[in-house]
């Protein structure tokens, strides 16, 4: 009996009406949401009071304005904002082909390479160490959000993604590079990177999601120094939603996210930024995309960096992407946190690691990787 009822629930908000509430105002309720959002509902009428249920995709309804009609009590949403990217709308992991490189599923995806391309010979340097240590993805960033202005911020960019060319003709590898400055997203796909990274400091700005959705070219999507998971995943939908401003659908969206933990801002100093290892399972739980995190930006130091990736690829996490730099003494950005000679160990005993926990029973690819609470 339970399950045949399961199966027939399409309710993802729930309106429950003020005790005594006429059914004039409770109808105007239905009304509003029919006109508005084009969804029916069901209604559960008792002694002295009304719930409504929407029934559809209840991600579109705005509940603030539902919560400030007349003789509404409460509103209570059952599903999440971020639907496209939501396991509940799609059960199995989602796998992204990257120049060959399958992310996601049962896979272990590395990035690595230096935090930004500094010279030619640093960059050539930098990309044969990482390809050497076994990296999939290689870093080639050119253009640097940084805190201040007079940080390093990178090479002028049409220089910045020649270097980034030679890195990946040198290599073979597919190269990823952070898009900041939405006017060059076309010297990007000309330069031909592989993967766009949205940085942490732009993780929440609109456009720049809105247009990644205009492409389907893989992304990698960094959550903001103070967002949470409903933050991060709904920036996820934006890329995914193919949506506009106006709600209306004008294409299909770029399904290629490939979400990345990094870790937030609090108040211990001595770790960079904080990361708490009980997200990596929770967004598996949460999410259908292929989900990295990043050891060397959010423990900031790299004698923490090797534990760190072992515990997130340990938690679940489908990969890492972390700072490798040949000479890390005189990098230009985030020198501490870059390795160097041990890329290679830390690599391949994550990969161990990795390999160990189908071994002992623990699922690394599909939505089973994590029980259901
Ligand atoms: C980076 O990966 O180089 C970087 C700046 O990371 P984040 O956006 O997470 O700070
Ligand atoms: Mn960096």
């Amino acid at each position: 009996m339970i399950a045949a009822n399961i199966t027939e629930i399409t309710s993802y908000m729930i309106i429950h009406m003020v005790e005594g509430a006429s059914f004039d105002l409770a109808q105007a309720v239905i009304d509003r949401i029919d006109r508005d959002y084009g969804l029916p509902c069901d209604t559960i009428i008792g002694a002295d009071s009304c719930i409504i249920g929407v029934k559809g995709i209840a991600a579109v309804v705005d509940e603030s304005r539902i919560s400030e009609m007349d003789g509404v009590d409460r509103v209570i949403r059952i599903t999440e904002k971020y639907k496209d990217a939501s396991r509940n709308f799609h059960h199995e992991d989602t796998i992204i082909d990257v120049a060959g490189t399958q992310v996601g599923g049962a896979n272990l995806t590395v990035v690595g390479g230096p935090c930004a391309i500094e010279t030619e010979q640093q960059a050539i340097d930098s990309a044969m160490l990482a390809k050497d240590a076994g990296v999939d993805i290689l870093r080639a960033f050119v253009d640097k959000s940084r805190t201040s202005p007079y940080d390093f911020r990178g090479l002028e960019i049409k220089r910045g993604l020649e270097i980034a060319k030679s890195m990946k003709e040198a290599t073979g590898l597919p190269i990823v590079s952070e898009l900041i400055d939405l006017r060059h997203l076309d010297a990007f796909m000309e330069a031909g990177i592989d993967v766009i990274q949205v940085g942490a400091r732009s993780a929440q700005y609109a456009p720049l999601l809105e247009e990644l959705s205009r492409v389907d070219t893989p992304v990698i999507l960094k959550h903001g120094l103070g967002n949470d998971l409903n933050e991060w995943l709904c920036a996820a939908a934006f890329v995914m939603s193919g949506l506009d401003r106006q709600g209306r659908v004008v294409g299909p969206g770029n399904k290629n996210v490939i979400l990345c933990y990094r870790g937030l801002k609090s108040f211990e100093g001595e770790t960079r930024f904080s990361a708490d290892i009980g997200m990596i399972p929770l967004v598996r739980h949460k999410s259908h995309l292929p989900l990295l995190a990043d050891p060397s930006h959010s423990s900031g130091d790299r004698m923490l960096v090797e534990r760190v990736a072992y515990g997130f690829v340990a938690a679940g996490a489908h990969g890492f992407e972390f700072d490798i730099h040949s000479n890390p003494s005189e990098a230009l950005c985030d020198g501490r946190q870059a390795v160097q000679h041990e890329a290679g160990r830390i690599i391949s005993r994550a990969r161990q690691i990795h390999a160990m926990l189908s071994d002992i029973g623990i699922q690394t690819g599909s939505e089973v990787a994590v029980p259901a609470k």
